[in-house]
């Protein structure tokens, strides 16, 4: 699986994409970006309640409707603050949509490998076997915290993160030079 860094990236990157009309503007779309491409591994907080860190990882929240239904979280929220709270629900979606693309290319080194990517329709795991990622070592259900925490800050884990960022990071480069032509257009 991919680290929480590396579908950061991914937000940070479609964030510097969207034209903006102001700085804060501009900080609450990287926000909302990089949360939204986190969001389908917050199914390790009931588990970290529980101290069984990853007994519901890569469940239900690593589908594709969970993508819709974080769109209608955010349409539901941004429609008090935002006057495009389409777009933005939209946007929210597809970079929820960006955690399951990169988790699906990324390498998965336990059963059931993948992620249910149709459930509730089929309960089969889907990965694409390149393993393009290194994927981040987190231990498996039932592990104590002390194997979790040796295994989250493992050298594996270390260059891992070093590739994900080196591979990543020129598309926030391209993704922050286009931002800035489409804003150079817009207000010419
Ligand atoms: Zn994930």
């Amino acid at each position: 699986m991919t680290s929480p860094v590396g579908h950061g990236i991914a937000g940070l990157a479609g964030a510097l994409l969207v034209p903006a009309d102001s700085t804060r503007a501009r900080l609450c779309l990287v926000a909302l970006f990089v949360v939204s491409a986190n969001a389908a591994d917050f199914d390790f907080i009931p588990g970290i309640l529980i101290n069984d860190f990853n007994v519901f990882h890569r469940g239900p929240t690593h589908s594709i409707i969970f993508a819709f239904v974080w769109a209608a979280l955010v349409w539901l929220v941004a429609r008090r603050f935002s006057t495009r709270p389409v777009l933005l629900a939209t946007l929210a979606g597809l970079f929820y949509g960006s955690h399951l693309l990169l988790d699906y290319f990324g390498s998965d080194t336990r059963a059931p490998f993948g992620i249910p990517l149709f459930w509730p329709f089929s309960d089969d795991y889907h990965v694409h076997g390149s393993a393009f990622f290194g994927g981040i070592r987190h231990g498996v259900p039932g592990d104590s915290l002390s194997t979790v925490v040796a295994e989250v800050f493992s050298v594996h884990n270390f260059k891992a993160l070093g590739l994900e960022i080196l591979a990543t990071a020129p598309i926030v480069l391209v993704c922050w030079f286009a931002g800035k032509i489409f804003s150079s257009r817009k207000s010419n």
